[in-house]
């Protein structure tokens, strides 16, 4: 009977539970048993593996108690950053204990990290894979979506809301800055969708000095006498390189002279990488995995799973096509460095409403 590994991998994503589930119940419903790999690359290198499916007399079905876990955010297979995956010794350790398990191929969900490490793992020892994208961040090349992203995107628009109740009542300004090193893509989508007056993204490098000087503009003519504002709202991505509650008290000071107007600041952080995933990020999921163990039964190796992607061929699922890795790895390059059109769009599109925002 064929065997397929699942491991989850790098920084959690609500919606990896929802597809390691998905493999479980689509192997079993194939006859193929389902193995889940304990914390990443690091329990594949140490050789820690957990049925998923049992056989009965009515064949492949999922192991008891997991089914609960679909709908839950993180991963209960647990996820590590392993340093040892980073070098071709460990990757070829890992290849071995594939092989000593007898299993025939590997599911990777993570993020544009853990699926370079799949890409090299396939090229340098052979090992059929499929990756599927997983990140809050939106940072994997060749796919419009990643699976946790609409959770993320949620939960911070449930926060702006929450924090504007309470800026609206007391004529404040709030900065919220949300995760996203080197990708402001969150910033900008929950910014846009909150109906924010300011959108901060690393993309869009600025001095402190000039983004003191954007915000101190904001803040005067919004709540000047002739406006009937009460609140204004600015998401700032992490990855832009001033610090959230330093750039709150700058800002205040600056303002010191208006009556009535304060200045506050919240870091979302890893509030915003929990919770149970959306309908979006299960659908995702599903389909994600559904894509990807056919992808494997039809003998294909070393791709990605992409959503709604101008890149790949095409599968079964109009929405769904398999990305090479290699592929996947040059398209994060360019987005990550800025030269890939996808970033420059954004960032263009943002140019465009930053004026409507400010309003
Ligand atoms: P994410 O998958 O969320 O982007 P990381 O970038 O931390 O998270 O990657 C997770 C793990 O994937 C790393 O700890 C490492 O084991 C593996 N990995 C990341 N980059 C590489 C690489 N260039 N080569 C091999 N393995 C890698």
């Amino acid at each position: 009977m064929p065997r397929i590994a699942v491991l989850t991998s790098g920084g959690d994503a609500p919606g990896m539970n929802a597809a390691v589930w998905a493999i479980i119940k689509l192997g079993a419903a194939n006859g193929v048993e389902i193995v889940g790999v304990e914390r990443g690359y690091d329990g594949l290198i140490d050789g820690e593996f957990r049925p998923l499916t049992r056989a009965t007399a009515g064949g492949l079905v999922p192991v008891p108690g997991i089914a609960w876990l679909a709908g839950t955010g993180g991963t209960f297979l647990g996820s590590t950053r392993c340093a040892r995956f980073l070098t071709p010794e460990g990757r070829k350790a890992a290849a071995d204990r594939l092989t000593g398990a007898g299993i025939d191929a590997l599911v990777v969900i993570g993020g544009n990290g853990s699926l370079t490490g799949a890409h090299r793992l396939a090229a340098e020892t052979a090992t059929t894979l499929v990756g599927i994208p997983a990140s809050i961040d939106n940072d994997v090349g060749g796919t419009t979506d990643a699976l946790g992203v609409d959770t993320a995107l949620n939960t911070i628009l449930e926060a702006c809301d929450r924090i504007s109740d309470t800026a609206r009542s007391h004529h404040r300004a709030f900065i919220i800055e949300v995760m996203g090193r080197r990708s402001g893509y969150l910033a900008m989508a929950a910014g846009v969708a909150a109906t924010a007056d300011a959108v901060l993204l690393p993309e869009q490098p600025k001095t402190s000095g000039e983004i003191l000087d954007q915000l101190e503009g904001l803040i005067r003519a919004s709540f000047a006498p002739e406006r009937d504002k009460r609140r204004l709202l600015i998401v700032k991505a992490e990855g832009v390189p001033i610090p959230t509650i330093q750039l709150a008290s700058d800002l205040e000071e600056r303002v010191a002279d208006l009556d009535d107007v304060s200045v506050r600041a919240s870091v979302l952080g890893h509030l915003v990488r929990g919770g149970r995933p959306t309908y979006q990020d299960r659908m995702l999921a599903g389909r994600l995995a559904l894509a990807a163990i056919t992808a494997l039964g039809d003998g294909h190796s070393d791709v990605m799973t992409a959503w709604s992607s101008p890149m790949g061929t095409p599968t079964i699922d109009t929405s769904v096509t398999l990305v090479p890795l290699a592929a996947m790895i040059e398209e994060t390059k360019a987005m990550l460095d800025g030269s890939s059109e996808v970033v420059r769009r954004r960032v263009r599109l943002l140019r465009e409403v930053q004026g409507v925002l400010a309003l």
